[in-house]
């Protein structure tokens, strides 16, 4: 109700519109600078056999490292490069930043699954079947190394084309996983016919285990839900030893959480590859 608050209240209102506008293209415009000085890093978390312990693959996540400046979470920058297009220089770079990565770890004989997050732009272009491959092809690295990581909006978005881009790259050997699984609507056909590997449980779900009684039903159900079709499980978010035992015990197979690692950056990830760390639930008992 603006107008109770007479010519003030508008006037406050546009203000405070013109600062929002005035930060979104301030930060466009260190957005343009950062792709051309490539200051963007991945960092790379790791992806853990919940049986074993052992890391089984990563998942590549985008940092910004302005000039001397904080490392910047893709939250904070994401949404307006994905409004202004930007998104689409950034991911072009993450993919051949990630096939780069895991070409040089294959060289050091270190074998690994690494996923990679797309957008919802950069899935719509009409080359990304080829821009993938290139990439791929461009670091001669092996096709079922790269993952494919894709939110299950765009599954209903406009499902031909998806099911069409989908196959391109499962007729390929790249893997595919649906991330953030159980926040969005995901038709139970469409999961069944598009060529998709993995569910990615959404943390929202594994942070009420195993305390709350919904958040344990849903988790439980997902599990079986990706078993029966044939599908991965893995858990996003694990925190607590008790979560992972938990999940160890319904029988999910994979998880991701900050009690296994944080994100963290190639070098170090390396450093844990080449020690084969490995994480035990006897250990801890
Ligand atoms: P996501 O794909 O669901 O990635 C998982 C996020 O959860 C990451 O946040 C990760 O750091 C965080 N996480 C993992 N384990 C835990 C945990 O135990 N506790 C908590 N609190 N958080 C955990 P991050 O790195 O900030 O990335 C946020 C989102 O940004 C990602 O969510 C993904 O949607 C997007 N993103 C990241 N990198 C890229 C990229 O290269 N391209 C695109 N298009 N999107 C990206
Ligand atoms: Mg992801
Ligand atoms: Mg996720
Ligand atoms: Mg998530």
């Amino acid at each position: 109700h603006a107008k109770k608050n007479g010519k003030g209240g508008y006037r406050f209102y546009s203000i405070e519109l013109s600062e929002r506008a005035h930060k979104r293209h301030s930060l466009t415009t260190r957005l343009h600078r950062a792709i051309e000085q490539q200051e963007f890093v991945l960092f790379y978390q790791p992806f853990v056999e919940l049986t074993s312990g052992q890391m089984v693959g990563a998942e590549a996540l985008i940092r910004w490292q302005e000039k001397k400046g904080r490392l910047i979470p893709p939250a904070d920058f994401l949404p307006v490069a994905e409004d202004t297009g930007l998104i689409i220089p950034i991911s072009d770079w993450v993919l051949m930043e990630v096939c780069r990565q895991i070409r040089a770890w294959q060289d050091k004989g270190l074998e690994l699954k690494v996923a990679v997050n797309f957008s919802v732009r950069q899935f719509w272009q009409g080359d990304i079947v080829s821009k993938v491959l290139d990439a791929v092809n461009k670091f001669g690295i092996r096709h079922d190394a790269l993952e494919l990581e894709i939110t299950e909006s765009m599954l209903s978005l406009d499902p031909v084309h998806t099911e069409t881009v989908l196959r391109q790259f499962s007729d390929h050997g790249l893997s595919i996983s649906l991330d953030d699984f159980g926040t969005g609507y995901s038709s139970l056909n469409r999961l069944k016919r598009f060529p998709i590997d993995k569910l990615k449980i959404d943390k929202s779900f594994v942070d009420g285990i195993p305390g709350k009684e919904n958040d344990t039903a849903i988790v439980t159900a997902i599990t079986q839900l990706a078993h029966n079709l044939g599908l991965q499980a893995l858990a996003e978010g694990i925190e607590t030893f008790e979560q992972w035992r938990f999940l160890h015990d319904l029988g999910c197979r994979y998880g991701q959480g900050y009690h296994f690692s944080r994100p963290v950056p190639a070098k170090e990830f390396e450093a844990m590859l080449e020690r084969d760390q490995c994480w035990t639930l006897e250990h801890l008992l």
